[in-house]
C-alpha cells in the first residue's frame, strides 16, 4: 500500500493529526470527522483490541454500555498503518515505528 495523506475512509475528507482528547471518563488520541466517523491512534500498533474498544466507545459519545451492546453489523470499521510524524497512512515510516489508526462509523 502506498503512503498517502490521512483521509477519512468513509467520506474522503482530509483529516488532521490525531490529538489528545479527554472526553467524559475517556482519554485517547484521535479525532472526529464531519461525517460522524471517529478515529483513534494506537501509537505502538500493538494494542489494537483496546484501541478498537476505545473507538467504539468514543463513537457512542462515551457510552460504554452502548458500545458493548453494538453488533458488528451496527458499524463500519477500518484500521490503517499510520505514521504520526508525516500524518500519512500506509507505506513505510521514515523514522520510528508505525502506529495503527482505527476508524469507526455507526451505520444509520
Ligand atoms: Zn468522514
Amino acid at each position: 500500500m502506498r503512503a498517502r495523506p490521512l483521509q477519512c475512509p468513509f467520506c474522503d475528507n482530509f483529516l488532521r493529526r490525531p490529538v489528545d482528547i479527554s472526553f467524559r471518563s475517556m482519554e485517547l488520541t484521535g479525532g472526529i470527522c464531519t461525517c460522524g466517523s471517529v478515529y483513534v491512534l494506537d501509537r505502538t500498533g500493538h494494542n489494537l483490541g483496546e484501541i478498537f474498544m476505545e473507538a467504539l466507545t468514543f463513537v457512542c459519545r462515551g457510552d460504554i454500555d452502548r458500545a458493548l451492546a453494538l453488533d458488528p453489523g451496527d458499524y463500519d470499521s477500518i484500521d490503517y498503518d499510520y505514521d504520526h510524524h508525516s500524518n500519512m497512512t500506509g507505506g513505510r515510516p521514515k523514522s520510528g515505528k508505525l502506529g495503527k489508526l482505527v476508524f469507526v462509523r455507526l451505520k444509520d
